[in-house]
């Protein structure tokens, strides 16, 4: 093992930062950012560029929404962390209350954490827990589906696709999960009916994505489907755990997707543009029946879950300004006029080579690539015409923040289909 910094092929000094699903050696440095504003990201060499990620789904209001940014600073002068476990505040009773109101159902109780990952292992733990409340025992395994994504956590991979959630390369360290096709017509519904059967003794619960799979590929299924899913939860008693962290807050047109489908899950999950992309925080918001099931004389049926930050009084601030600013200036009639522009725009991308699909729903646009070679390339190709647009599989995908102006959308989506066109003639 070299002892020296300098026995090792690369300097340690210029690589403090590890970066995400990065491979350090061959990947270029990250743009440093100066600034942010609205829809644009300022670098430090003076470039802006227009957002079409919202820094991983989450800046819904844009950055640097002032309403927010006043939150969180009062919320600072008054007390920006405080634990919740024997003490609450009123930023996160207060954020509870209005989720419970928002989201449908009896979706009342909001356990707090920090990111979507471990919002997800908390929904399966009080899954799993709520079937050992009750007495019921073998009850640990999960159903999620193909094309899915929960999280890069250990538990959270286990419920993702097997391929992009690396089951295979992590053999062994993985909880072994059902993973089945989803409900998307009948014939897919009985096969999912008697794999429910089969495994229904193991199983706690199910994980799905309302309406779009997302990080797995941007993948669209109908409303149909997932009420099918929810009829066979139904009839086999499981809980249906539905993963809102990218679909929650507008994305799709309603606040939740599955409001689109008149399905209420037994737990929710939201993240991402919770806090409008300020701080980090997460909840996994539980029905009253499962909450019911932890209810009890006896400690010992408590949930067992407290993650340090929970709850954050600063986060909290910031997602109830956020809530604030979905009540107070028309978010979903922005998504609705992303999605109509998406739809005269985006299918320019038909026809290019390499093009084997285009989609839209809401606010996300989807090129389909038959595959991205030189995705390093592509990217950097993106960034000189001024758009920040981060392709991964074979997907180039739009999901501005919902603030964007008609002209910068517009900039947007033909600097992306005009990128891909000039790219795609080099390789395909
Ligand atoms: C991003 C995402 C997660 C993981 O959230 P993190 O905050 O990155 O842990 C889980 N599920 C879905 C649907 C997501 O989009």
């Amino acid at each position: 093992m070299p002892q020296n910094t300098q026995d090792y092929p690369f300097d340690p000094a210029q690589h403090h930062v590890w970066r995400p699903y990065t491979q350090m050696k061959t990947t270029p440095a990250g743009l440093p950012v100066a600034s942010a504003e609205g829809v644009r990201i300022k670098l430090e060499d003076g470039r802006e560029l227009i957002d079409g990620v919202s820094s991983w789904w989450t800046v819904c209001h844009g950055y640097r929404h002032p309403h927010i940014i006043d939150a969180v600073k009062a919320q600072l002068d008054e007390v920006p962390h405080v634990m919740l476990g024997g003490l609450t505040h009123a930023p996160a009773e207060r954020l509870a209350a209005r989720l419970a109101a928002l989201t449908p159902g009896d979706l009342n109780h909001v356990f707090f954490c920090e990111s979507g990952s471990v919002s997800v292992e908390i929904a399966m733990k009080i899954a799993m827990q709520s079937w050992i409340n009750r007495g019921v025992s073998g009850r640990t395994q999960f159903l999620a589906f193909k094309g899915g994504y929960h999280g890069d956590t250990l538990a959270t991979m286990s419920v993702c696709d097997p391929e992009e959630g690396m089951h295979a390369l992590f053999a062994g360290g993985l909880q072994r999960q059902i993973i089945a096709e989803l409900p998307v017509d009948d014939e897919a519904t009985e096969a999912l009916d008697t794999l429910m059967t089969k495994h229904g003794a193991s199983l706690a619960g199910v994980v799905t994505e309302p309406l779009v799979q997302g990080a797995g590929g941007m993948r669209f299924h109908s409303p149909e489907t997932l009420k099918r899913l929810r009829a066979l939860c139904d009839k086999h008693g499981l809980p249906l755990i539905l993963d809102e962290i990218m679909t929650g807050f507008g994305r799709l047109g309603t606040m939740f997707a599955c409001e689109k489908a008149g399905v209420v899950p037994d737990i929710m999950t939201v993240s991402k543009a919770l806090t409008g992309g300020t701080l980090p925080l997460a909840a996994a918001i539980a029905s009253s029946r499962l909450f019911n099931d932890f209810w009890s004389d006896d400690a010992g049926a408590a949930l067992m879950h407290g993650p340090t930050y929970m709850g954050n009084p600063a986060a909290c601030a910031a997602a109830n300004a956020s809530l604030d600013l979905f009540e107070t200036e028309p978010r979903l009639e922005q998504v609705a006029q992303i999605e109509d522009a998406f739809a005269r725009l985006l299918p320019h991308a038909r026809g290019v080579s390499g093009v084997v699909d285009v989609r839209w729903q809401g606010a996300i646009g989807v090129i389909e690539m038959r595959g991205l070679p030189d995705l390093d390339g592509l990217k950097a190709c993106f960034v000189d015409s001024g758009v920040w647009v981060r392709p991964f599989g074979n997907i180039i995908y739009l999901m501005p923040p919902f603030i964007i102006t008609a002209d910068d959308l517009e900039r947007l989506i033909r600097s992306t289909v005009d990128v891909t066109r000039s790219w795609a003639e080099r390789h395909f």
